[in-house]
């Protein structure tokens, strides 16, 4: 017998009567991305992919064709999603890039590491009983990226986590990076952050209009967020 995890995710687009993504591609990145320093430790972020396994989740029983480029997370993607797995934040630009221009949706969900080492040694790193300093070299902003080439009738999503001046800094992130919307996560309280099982934040548009929301579900802020993205498609 199939996995029954994977029957009942197969059966939520079929019981679904919202196919109002049908026929549309929508490609999202998820999870935080590991950066080398030697060949056994990296850098690292706390994203636990929740969000956006709600996403792709979402997406799929509205009707989509889901791709999800992933970075090394424990929680599992659906089912009926293509899922590509990556390491790097280089490895998931290169990913997106080509993924993006065939894209109907592009949302910005994974925590990208903004830094990485530069050269990252080749051999395990050993103790000098000294300090050790690593020299960061800026990551590709992918959504950033994406954002610049958008095409004409494209959707493409941000989020924007932070831990102070929420909507401050997420308008900034709309205009920098040519988003349609962005989705702004408070980050570090019990009830909204990375691994939790809820959040709380606002949607921000591009015109600016500011929509603050309670401390909802992962699940509850996907298809809030779905339902904007189909409104932006209209
Ligand atoms: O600039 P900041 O990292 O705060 O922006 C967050 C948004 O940008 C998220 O949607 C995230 O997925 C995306 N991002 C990205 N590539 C980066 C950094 C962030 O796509 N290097």
């Amino acid at each position: 017998m199939a996995d029954p995890q994977a029957v009942l995710e197969a059966a939520f687009p079929l019981l679904s009567d919202r196919h109002d993504l049908a026929g549309k591609r929508v490609v999202l990145t998820s999870g935080g991305t590991h950066e080398p320093i030697d060949p056994v430790r990296f850098i690292a972020n706390r994203s636990s992919g929740k969000m956006g396994r709600a996403i792709a989740m979402e997406a799929l029983v509205r009707g989509a064709d889901v791709t999800v480029v992933t970075g090394p997370v424990v929680t599992p993607l659906p089912h009926g999603a293509h899922v590509i797995e990556v390491e790097t934040a280089v490895e998931m630009a290169e990913a997106c890039v080509s993924l993006a221009q065939d894209a109907d949706v592009f949302i910005g969900c994974a925590a990208v590491a903004d830094y990485r080492v530069d050269k990252a040694g080749g051999q395990k790193r050993k103790r000098t009983g000294k300090g050790l300093t690593l020299n960061l070299v800026e990551n590709p902003d992918i959504l950033g990226l994406v954002g610049a080439v958008k095409q004409s009738g494209q959707v493409v999503v941000g989020f924007a986590a932070e831990t102070r001046d929420l909507v401050k800094n997420a308008k900034t992130k709309v205009k920098k990076k040519h988003l349609d919307l962005i989705l702004a996560c408070t980050v570090g309280e019990a009830e909204s952050g990375f691994g939790a099982p809820t959040l709380k934040g606002a949607f921000i548009d591009r015109e600016g209009h500011v929509d603050k929301l309670p401390v909802l579900p992962k699940e509850e802020l996907a298809e809030h967020l779905i339902d904007r993205v189909v409104a932006l498609m209209r």
